[in-house]
């Protein structure tokens, strides 16, 4: 991910050859440590912000209270922010049930508006009016990213219901044609 320091942009690139740092268009080869140094893992810098926990399964046995997992619904509910190894940054957690598997599971949000099921491996989409102030936690999104969701998720309403329409006429047709002969 670029960023940009002073007036020059800077980023980090990994190949074959290792690790290098771009700076306004410039290739350095860096070393894994240099690279740490200058990106550490969250769960080294201190912050105060955020917990640290081993895996997502820790965080779900031990750091959910119970009461939050038995009232779970398609509502994601926040437990906090964490980081994990080999994280970065920190994330908001949610706590919610699976719309797909019906299980409770704990999730951070990825792609915008993606919460990933740790039981069924499925990610359940957020809807960008419903749940904008989870999506907008975060993360800065645009308004038009947002509508950009919104119509998406009602082309699709209205793609399943043209088919529902479609497969009700179709039954209907040939019960009528089943009736008449
Ligand atoms: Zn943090
Ligand atoms: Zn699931």
């Amino acid at each position: 991910m670029g960023s940009v320091v002073g007036h020059s942009e800077c980023y980090y690139i990994y190949d074959a050859n290792g690790r290098k740092k771009v700076v306004d268009g410039k290739e350095y080869l860096i070393t894994e440590e240099e690279y740490r140094r200058e990106n550490p893992y969250h769960k080294d810098v201190g912050c105060t912000e955020c917990s640290f926990v081993q895996d997502n399964e820790t965080l779900f046995t031990y750091l959910v209270p119970r009461e939050m997992k038995e009232r779970a619904t398609g509502d994601p509910e926040f437990v906090g922010k964490f980081t994990l190894p080999g994280y970065t940054g920190h994330f908001s957690f949610y706590v919610f049930k699976c719309p797909f598997c019906m299980k409770v599971s704990v999730s951070s949000i990825s792609s915008v508006r993606r919460l990933w099921c740790t039981h069924c491996g499925d990610y359940y989409r957020l809807d960008p009016i419903r749940h904008r102030s989870i999506i907008t936690r975060d993360r800065e999104v645009s308004d038009e990213v947002l509508k950009y969701y919104t119509d998406k998720d009602k082309e699709e309403r209205r793609r399943k219901q043209r088919s529902y329409l479609f497969g009700l006429f179709l039954v209907f047709g040939i019960v009528t044609t089943l009736f008449l002969i």
